[in-house]
Order: structure tokens, then C-alpha cells, then sequence
């Protein structure tokens, strides 16, 4: 049975969340604010953590960092926060995912689903040669692109970006941590150039680069790759 901890302040969605994870078999664990979380992260071992970001006690971000020192556990965020700089704090803290309240059940349960999934079959950078999808495939150790019969040139920037999002196939890569890895601290906020190099790649690697398959972009959050 997967074990899932919500964490969450409002009665009423703590309530919702426990009826419906229980009819699909999860076993629920409840925290309402964060210190009890942290309690019950460790003492419990979850296999999924559901966490709102505005709790009574602490900034759910600081849960997320506190879970991060010693957990890997998939971490999902409740946010009713819409700026897209909490969540990509969220993001860059270890977060996983975030559902954006009011969300309806059918999205938090797949969700929760996908983030539990990768858990169980990690797809790990470093062990796998690479990755091939019906479009083209990627061999990383020999740094080669094919598509169909073609072998595709990518520059050092696009196989960089390329190799941050493959690492995590699913997983959003915020902008700000594809900025920082890719270009540096100081380009932190150039979303434009992303925005390019995305173009270019996808231009190279999508049948359809103005409705891509693979390189999905999250507006204002970052991008995924989807295998
Ligand atoms: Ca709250």
C-alpha cells in the first residue's frame, strides 16, 4: 500500500484528500503544519508527500528543504499561490511537482501517480547510455543525435540543455536552474535565451517543432522532456 503524507492546514481539503486517496488504496497520514510534517516524514517513511505551501508555522518550502536533507521522497506541492516564483522555489528546493489549487482530484491523483511511478523506476543520468523515443534517440557517451537515418549536430549549449532535461525524463527543469547550470549565476533571469536554444532544439528533434512531442514547455515555470 503506498503510504502518502498530507500536509495540509484546511480541514475541509485534508478531508477531501483522505476520502478520495483512500478509495484508490493509499493509506493516509495527516500533519497540519509543518513541524508535525517533519515529524511524521521521518518517523512514518512515506512513499509521497502532498504539501500546501502556506502553512500555520513555517513556509512549506522550508519543509521541502528539511524532507530534502535526508529523503528522497517524491514531494508534490499544493499551491494556491499563482506567482510562478513560489513554485519554482518549491521546485528548486526538491520539490517534484505542484498541483496549482483548486485542482481537481483527477490531476492530483495522475499526478501523484507519475510521481510515485518515476520514484519506483528511476531513470538515473549517470547509469543509462541514453534514451530513444520514436523521433530520434540519444546516445550520451558517444554525444550522438539520430534522427531517422540522420545523425543531428547539436552545439555544446543545446547538448547541455538537452543532457538537464533527459536527466529527468517527466520531471519539470525550472528556467532559473537551466539558466544557472547552462549559462551561469549572472544569467539567471534570461529567459530569452532559453527560449531560443528551446526553438533550435526543437527545430532539430521535433516532427512538429510549433507543437512539440518532446520538449514540452511549462509557461513561465520551465520545461520537460517527455519520453
Ligand atoms: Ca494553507
Amino acid at each position: 500500500m503506498t503510504r502518502v503524507l498530507v500536509v495540509e492546514d484546511d480541514p475541509q481539503l485534508v478531508r477531501a484528500l483522505k476520502i478520495n486517496l483512500q478509495a484508490r488504496k493509499f493509506e493516509v497520514v495527516e500533519a497540519g503544519d509543518g513541524a508535525t510534517a517533519l515529524r511524521l516524514a521521518a518517523a512514518r517513511t512515506p512513499d509521497a508527500i502532498l504539501l500546501d505551501l502556506g502553512l500555520p508555522d513555517m513556509d512549506g518550502v522550508e519543509v521541502i528543504r528539511g524532507v530534502r536533507g535526508r529523503s528522497h521522497v517524491p514531494i508534490l506541492v499544493l499551491s494556491a499561490r499563482h506567482t510562478s516564483e513560489e513554485k519554482i522555489r518549491a521546485l528548486d528546493a526538491g520539490a517534484d511537482d505542484y498541483v496549482t489549487k483548486p485542482f481537481s482530484m483527477d490531476e492530483l491523483l495522475a499526478r501523484l501517480r507519475a510521481a510515485t511511478r518515476r520514484r519506483e523506476a528511476p531513470a538515473s543520468p549517470a547509469g543509462i547510455p541514453g534514451i530513444a523515443t520514436d523521433e530520434f534517440t540519444i546516445d550520451l557517451a558517444a554525444r550522438k543525435v539520430v534522427r531517422g537515418e540522420r545523425t543531428v549536430r547539436l552545439t555544446p549549449t543545446e547538448w547541455h540543455l538537452l543532457e538537464l532535461l533527459i536527466a529527468r525524463p517527466g520531471h519539470l527543469v525550472s528556467q532559473r536552474r537551466l539558466l544557472l547550470e547552462v549559462w551561469g549565476p549572472a544569467y539567471s533571469e534570461h529567459t530569452n535565451y532559453l527560449r531560443v536554444y528551446m526553438a533550435q532544439l526543437r527545430r532539430k528533434l521535433e516532427a512538429n517543432p510549433s507543437r512539440p512531442r518532446y520538449l514540452i514547455t511549462e509557461p513561465g515555470m520551465g520545461y520537460r522532456f517527455e519520453p
